[in-house]
């Protein structure tokens, strides 16, 4: 029997590159598509890629016709809530009109399965220990907003032409391949556990605490991690469910344990060996104070149990960024912890 064929739009990047993998090892034929605007994973990816834009809809047509597509995982978005409030326009380009492209053109060519990266953004301030699907969307930045109103279409998408889709609402995504062959690696880096490991191997002197003065017991943001690969193991499931001739759905995707700023430093500190520093600015504008899951819908309906801890993602992000200091040919040199 010949091998199912995916479309990873995005497959490039952090979070697509490591699906690639997954699925490649699990029996599918992977396309990629992706226009390197963000990526950097070009060479540690397999099967057939194709660098252009996912609005190209010529383009699209082409490979889905071609390689006989199946199904698409769409990974290519904007991903930073502070640049999003500085600059929606982009945000609101890329994410919503180039991803509806994106969609027009897999229906024309008959694909009407997808799997779309959603985000806990849609939740804006929810207020709740811990947040389920049935808590309501009010997203307090562009970033959400743009997530959230592709949600939304993707619904009604399903209910009118039969375009069936699973939303997944990432909580906090991080970590590596824990081989050391991919990891994170954005241009500039804004995420919170890739820069606590610059300062720790010495790449930077040390990393901005945005707002001390949140409702939490330490005044920092707490967030639910997730590693990487817990995240495509929830796409495989979510593809397997389409498979099976299941409705589409939305689904969080977290640990269901929050952790402070301040809390992931001190487990790096210790992950590491070596010195922080940390210094105290203001808060970053569109960042709520406490976002942590309930996977329960997950678990139930997709069967995921993710099997990373904090300390997990932090040292195989620390193996990846050992690779990434050598690659420049500045072995990691930390300061060790006194
Ligand atoms: N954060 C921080 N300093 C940084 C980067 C992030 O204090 O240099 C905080 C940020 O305000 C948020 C948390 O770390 O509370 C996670 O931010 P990140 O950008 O990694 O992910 P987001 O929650 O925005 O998706």
């Amino acid at each position: 029997m010949s091998k199912q064929a995916v479309l990873v739009v995005g497959g490039a990047g952090f979070i697509g590159s490591h699906m690639c993998t997954l699925l490649d090892a699990a029996g599918y034929a992977v396309i990629v598509l992706d226009s390197l605007v963000s990526s950097r994973h070009r060479a540690a990816i397999p099967g057939v890629f194709v660098e252009g834009d996912m609005a190209d809809s010529a383009l699209v047509e082409r490979i889905c016709r071609q390689h006989r597509i199946d199904a698409a995982l769409h990974f290519a978005a904007f991903i930073e809530v502070g640049e999003s409030v500085r600059d929606p326009a982009k945000y609101f380009e890329n994410n919503v009109i180039k991803t509806l492209k994106l969609v027009e053109a897999l229906r024309a060519a008959s694909v009407d399965k997808f799997i779309f990266s959603s985000t806990a953004s849609v939740y804006g301030l929810p207020g709740a220990e811990a947040i389920d699907e049935s808590l309501p969307v009010k997203p307090i930045n562009p970033y959400g907003m743009t997530k959230l109103s592709i949600e939304q279409a993707l619904a009604s998408y399903e209910q009118a032409y039969g375009f069936r889709s699973v939303r997944l609402r990432y909580f906090n995504a991080a970590g590596a391949d824990p081989e050391g062959e991919l990891g994170e690696c954005h241009d500039p880096e804004t995420h919170l556990i890739p820069l606590i490991l610059q300062a720790a191997s010495g790449r930077r002197d040390h990393i901005k605490l945005f707002g001390d003065d949140y409702g939490t017991p330490d005044g920092s943001c707490i967030r639910d991690y997730v590693h990487v690969l817990d995240l495509c193991r929830a796409h495989l499931a979510a593809l397997e469910r389409l498979n099976a001739g299941l409705p589409g759905d939305v689904y969080n995707l977290g640990n269901g344990g929050g952790y402070s700023v301040l809390e992931v430093v001190e487990a790096a500190r210790e992950v590491t060996g070596c010195e922080i520093e940390v210094r105290r600015e203001a808060r970053r504008p569109g960042d709520p104070d406490v976002l942590v899951a309930d996977a329960g819908k997950a678990r139930r309906d997709l069967g995921w149990t993710p099997e990373y801890g904090l300390r997990d993602i932090i040292a195989h992000a620390w193996r990846w960024e050992q690779v990434l200091c050598a690659e420049r040919g500045a072995p990691a040199q930390g300061t060790p912890l006194r």
